[in-house]
């Protein structure tokens, strides 16, 4: 028996969970990473695939998406994604909450191949009614925001259930204000779990939300255009809210959470100017954005990527960073013996363009291109498709 699996060789490891940066091997065995490093025992190994010249790094982690494809409107089918976008971990931001977990789980994350752990949204039905012709937020009807259910489902799903998603907002609640945060902080609490905060238009305004914010919580949309954008004035003053800055210092996690209304350039730049970069980057991919503008993962990574986010930086928003944010430090990483997820990707040089939420376009001359996708120590290839 060969004591490799697979060596991925001569690739440039980026692993910023071990601030790793160099031309290295990567073997594995039995589904988990067996070694890193330099010129190892290929003639050993049962299968080599030489990726020479492209980067190697954790297994993607797409810290926000909608994949409950089928038994809700917005999902998309993860399987048909994960391969062509380079993820091996989809986080659902609260596509079921406590009246349909249990289809999501049967029917969708124990039939997947990719990794896929839910966030309960803090309303029984989930994200419900959400299309192009139609749009019901889940927290328009407080009676649908029952702490006690979304605790004895977090609970019965305690091992899946990443912690609790509450979407607030002119669209999500509409004319709720503030009082579905209180709901899910409540049942949060109960559960000693974390909290994902969705905030579209105001009110509320983040200016109210993000006190409320403990360490650990999850703030999703971070980079949104106005109105509730992340600086005190719209356009490039670099004045960050101090609301935002003071989240950041204790503990709260600033994420990107793409989709198809809450990522402006203008917003970015802003907060890139003023050094405030997010903590992890997010697609928000879902029915009515995974064709534009959002697309997947490695889109929105290239978009922050060519707005002036050093690489590692960007490697490490969507590796270890999501990893720690959901509290699963095997993922996100190659060190021996974590799960063999590992994504290829390709910083690839020529002529692209990419669009915000605004339809602002902006031209570019690199960006990242998954081309190898393995979970668990299983190499899919790029056009793999999903089950649905
Ligand atoms: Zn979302």
């Amino acid at each position: 028996m060969p004591p490799y699996d697979l060596v991925l060789a001569n690739g440039t490891v980026l692993d910023p969970s071990q601030r790793l940066h160099a031309v290295a091997d990567v073997a594995i065995a039995d589904g988990r990473v067996a070694a890193v490093g330099p010129a190892l025992p290929r003639e050993e190994a049962a299968r080599v695939i030489d990726v020479s010249g492209k980067l190697v790094t954790p297994g993607l982690i797409d810290l926000h998406a909608h994949v409950y494809w089928g038994g809700t409107s917005l999902g998309i089918d993860p399987d048909a994604l994960s391969a062509r976008a380079g993820v091996t971990t989809f986080v659902d931001a609260g596509s079921a909450g406590a009246g349909n977990i249990r289809g999501f789980r049967r029917h969708l994350i124990e039939r997947a191949r990719v990794r896929v752990l839910p966030f309960l949204n803090i309303s029984y039905a989930g994200i419900f009614a959400f299309s192009r012709q139609l749009m019901v937020g889940e927290s328009v009807d407080l009676r649908l925001l029952h702490v006690g259910e979304a605790v004895r489902a977090a609970r019965e799903h305690g091992d899946l259930v990443l912690g609790i998603k509450v979407r607030l907002g002119l669209i999500a609640g509409e004319g709720r204000g503030i009082a579905p945060l209180h709901l899910a902080l409540a049942a949060a609490e109960a559960l000693g779990a974390r909290l994902m905060v969705h905030t579209d238009m105001p009110p509320p305004t983040r200016r109210e939300v993000l006190p409320l914010l403990r360490p650990g919580d999850i703030l999703t949309h971070a980079f949104r255009p106005f109105p509730n954008g992340p600086t005190v004035d719209p356009g490039v003053t670099g004045r960050v809210l101090p609301e935002l800055w003071d989240a950041r210092s204790r503990g709260v996690v600033i994420d990107i959470g793409h989709g198809m209304g809450s990522f402006s350039f203008e917003s970015a730049e802003a907060c890139l100017a003023a050094g405030f970069l997010p903590d992890v980057i997010s697609s928000d991919v879902h029915a009515l954005c995974i064709d534009g503008p959002a697309y997947d993962l490695p889109t929105t990574m290239s978009k922050l990527l060519v707005l002036g986010m050093p690489l590692d930086r960007v490697i490490a928003a969507a590796t270890v960073a999501p990893a720690r944010a959901i509290g699963r430090p095997d993922l996100g990483t190659l060190r021996a013996g974590a799960p063999a997820d590992v994504t290829v990707l390709d910083d690839r040089a020529g002529t692209f363009s990419f669009m915000d939420v605004t339809g602002r376009t902006m031209h570019a001359r690199r960006r990242l291109v998954p081309v190898l996708t393995v979970i668990g120590g299983r190499p899919l290839a790029a056009e793999d498709g999903g089950s649905g």
